[in-house]
């Protein structure tokens, strides 16, 4: 399959400024050298703690901020340094659906014309002449279609959520950048809105970037996943593989987390000491070292790069020199 997103060594800081005249004092590698592949109409899962650094690679790609460093080839185009019109242009080919649809919603806006506002923007149309095509938006993402003059504090949730997919459909783009879109949700909805993203994705022939700190979640949506540690990503492969076959310590650990249903099937839970440290003062050598039981000289001085050691499987860490 055609790539349709690649990133290269991607990297975005944040300065710590300091004192009485703001000085920069040192950085927050919030995204340290990220490099991966997302082909077309695939979902390409992004996994790890909170803090490691998965919504800030989301936003600088679809650059709501400035890589410091790096590619972002977006359609065989270098889009890292494009600004204003030409990166309007592109910008409607890639969209995003948040986490939180009770904070990216106005709620006391129209959902009709909440739906319309990127049709509106992009094809200069009006509210009213847009008004079937947003309709049916709404019906595709199995709303009722008197959703369209209700406003988006009336609806659950869940609901919500689909308003915000409903927009972020609108442009028909090529890439859906999705972060944690379920984790505010309900358990019991939570398939529900899924299901429906999958949904679109046949509909649509829409690629995914599906952004979770919940292994299992990213299971369901997957066809590769990444995880990612302290700003780097440690461990890429298909989804069974990852399951199967896991690599990296911190990957063995997250498995290991999830809840086993059957209760004759022993697990081992792998338990991790001690948090991620900051990103503003990241560990020596491999990031993951003060936390792996594996860890040895060579991790405390140098930093592992990302290697394929088998077909597909790519991971960093010194155990597989
Ligand atoms: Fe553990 Fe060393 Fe591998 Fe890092 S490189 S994950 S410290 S074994
Ligand atoms: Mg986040």
């Amino acid at each position: 399959r055609e790539v349709l997103l690649e990133v290269e060594d991607l990297k975005t800081y944040f300065p710590i400024k300091a004192g009485f005249f703001q000085r920069t004092v040192g950085h927050v590698k919030a995204v340290d050298g990220v490099s991966f592949q997302i082909h077309n109409g695939e979902t390409f899962g992004l996994v790890g703690e909170s803090g490691c650094g998965k919504s800030t690679t989301g936003r600088t790609l679809l650059k709501l901020m400035n890589p410091t460093d790096g590619k972002i080839i977006f359609d065989g185009q270098d889009i890292s340094s494009l600004k204003g019109k030409t990166l309007r242009a592109i910008r409607k080919d890639f969209q995003m659906v948040f986490q939180d649809p009770y904070a990216s919603l106005n709620p006391m806006q129209m959902v009709g014309d909440i739906v319309s506002e990127p049709l509106v923007n992009f094809r200069g149309k009006s509210v009213k002449e847009l008004k079937e095509e947003v309709m049916d938006l709404l019906n595709k993402v199995g709303l009722p279609s008197d959703a369209y003059y209700k406003y988006a504090h009336e609806f659950s949730g869940g609901q919500r959520q689909r308003i915000g997919i409903a927009r972020a459909l609108a442009l028909r783009p090529k890439l859906i950048i999705a972060d944690e879109p379920v984790s505010a949700l309900d358990v019991s909805v939570q398939s529900q809105v899924l299901n429906l993203l999958k949904e679109l994705q046949n509909e649509f022939q829409l690629t995914f970037l599906f952004i979770a700190h919940d292994l299992s979640v990213v299971k369901h949506m997957s066809d590769r996943i990444a995880v990612m540690y302290l700003g780097g990503i440690v461990e890429v492969t298909d989804k069974n593989s990852i399951f199967a076959e896991p690599l990296h310590p911190y990957t063995q650990a997250l498995i290991s987390a999830i809840p086993e249903p059957d209760p004759r099937k022993k697990k081992q839970r792998i338990i991790l000491e001690g948090d991620v440290p900051s990103p503003a003062n990241p560990p020596t050598g491999c990031p993951f070292h003060p936390r792996c039981s594996h860890a040895m000289k060579e991790c405390m001085e140098v930093k592992p790069t990302l290697k394929e050691v088998k077909a597909g499987h790519n991971v960093a860490c010194h155990l597989y020199n």
